[in-house]
């Protein structure tokens, strides 16, 4: 503490020495980070500022897989800023303009690099528009899989984590940067278009239907959608006022598991707090080049048929995943083992097989199951693993140990605690260890050590 005044102290009169004619002008504008330093993704996100709402306009052709939109961002300058990123990859950039005037930019990789005129002061709120065309580009990731704005027979399948939003629009690409949405997309008739949050309108004309969602909540970039194709909509009202839409692909064969949506969100409501957000539902495509199904805000999207665990799993994400969001994407085992371990509790209150038995079944998975126990669940160890069954597996497998060692009134305290105290927030683990010894009483550090960091199976906890 002592030294860094006197260092201060001696800047500053070094720069009264130097340059006394400079002494009172203010410190110049400085650029923007060109990423937010994530371990995996070190450029995903952009220093600077800190988007409040993205209005996102287009119009899409199944036919050519043309887009053609126009992102309207409205955000607050963290500091004087005299240059900051967007992520966005592809597309020609036709107009792009801040606070209504003509901005310089240039492209390096994902980054969007603009200058503006003025500088932007540090608290000011500042509007960028970018008007952006061309086919989208599918992303592939560190594990192989595709994301983006991905092309299927009769439209798109619009998916984001961890790195596919810039895929489809410029984005400040970082899951701690949430804000709200709205979202107006036309497509030929017969189309539908859904994106997050409630529909706000459709409309026709020429041969063409404009769909407008809005999206209220805060969100985090990559769980954003606007999927479309050709979708049987029916909307309907939760018994708690909620609105829900489910769009089917009607391709897909026909099953009831959608029918019994509203009973697990009312579950997970009854066991973990009220509902996050302003609309709920589900899209079911059919994408089989895509093959994984993800929790897009109010709205989960599925690339077939859900079986009743899917299901689950991802409408337990709005609690644990979208509403309560990671800071790193390290920490990844505070979405996945959480929804599996919905899944889990939600077969139990069926009266099917229970938490305790699902742990049970996969613990005796042996130990020289290698790949079963590693990589440890908090720690993936490369992007390649996030989505590797251990964190799923094993991260349920930790919740469920942790139930069982501090018991059932704990447990669910916490549970519902972590939803309530971090709602539309972001989250690390040694948070939720700490929350988790305060509700208990109990010392947890080695339990979570065991559980989440040891690369071998555990035995004592
Ligand atoms: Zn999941």
């Amino acid at each position: 503490m002592g030294s860094r005044t006197f260092r201060a102290v001696v800047v500053l009169l070094l720069a009264l020495l130097v340059a006394p004619a400079q002494a009172a002008s203010a410190a110049p504008f400085t650029p923007g980070s060109p990423g937010l330093g994530d371990p995996y993704f070190p450029l995903a996100g952009n220093g600077g500022y800190d988007v409040v709402h993205y209005s996102l306009v287009f119009a899409y052709d199944p036919a050519t897989r043309l887009f053609d939109g126009t992102a309207t961002i409205t955000a607050t300058a963290t500091q004087d800023l005299s240059r900051f990123d967007l992520d966005l990859r592809g597309f020609e950039i036709g107009r792009l303009t801040v606070n209504g005037a003509a901005a310089a930019f240039t492209r390096d990789g994902q980054e969007l690099i603009i200058t503006t005129a003025a500088g932007l002061p540090a608290g000011s709120v500042f509007t960028v528009v970018v008007g952006y065309a061309g086919v989208p580009e599918v992303i592939t990731d560190p594990d192989g899989s595709i994301e983006g704005f991905v092309p299927t027979e009769d439209g798109a399948f619009v998916v984001g984590e961890p790195q596919g939003s810039p895929g489809w629009y410029p984005a400040n690409d970082n899951p701690r940067d949430k804000a709200t949405y709205d979202f107006t997309a036309t497509v030929p008739a017969g189309l539908t278009v859904l994106a997050n949050g409630v529909l706000a309108a459709r409309t026709e004309s020429a041969g063409h239907t404009t769909f407008v969602w809005r999206a209220t909540s805060p969100m985090a970039p990559y769980l954003a959608t606007a999927t479309l194709g050709r979708f049987d909509l029916t909307q309907y009202t939760l018994s708690s006022g909620i609105p829900a839409y489910v769009a089917i692909d009607p391709r897909l064969p026909t099953g009831n598991v959608l029918r019994k949506l509203p009973d697990i969100v009312e579950f997970y409501a009854s066991i973990y707090g009220p509902y996050p957000f302003e609309a709920v539902g589900a899209i079911v495509d059919d994408a089989p080049d895509v093959g994984y199904s993800l929790e897009t805000q109010t709205k989960p999207v599925f690339y077939r048929m859900p079986d009743e665990e899917t299901l689950a799993h991802e409408l337990s994400h709005m609690w644990y995943g979208d509403s309560v969001t990671l800071t790193e994407w390290p920490d990844i085992w505070l979405h996945e083992g959480f929804a599996t371990w919905s899944e889990w509790i939600w077969s139990e209150h069926l009266g099917h097989k229970s938490a305790h038995n699902w742990f049970k079944t996969l613990y005796n998975t042996p130990p020289q199951d290698t790949a079963f126990w590693t990589p440890p669940p908090g720690n993936p160890g490369s992007p390649a693993f996030l989505f590797n069954g251990t964190i799923y597996y094993r991260g349920a497998m930790t919740l469920q140990a942790l139930r069982e060692k501090i018991g059932d009134a704990a447990f669910f305290e916490i549970m519902r605690r972590w939803a309530s105290e971090h709602r539309y927030g972001n989250v690390t683990t040694p948070q939720f260890v700490a929350l988790a010894e305060q509700v208990s009483g109990q010392q947890l550090d080695q339990f979570f050590e065991v559980w989440l960091y040891r690369p071998e199976k555990p035995t004592v906890w």
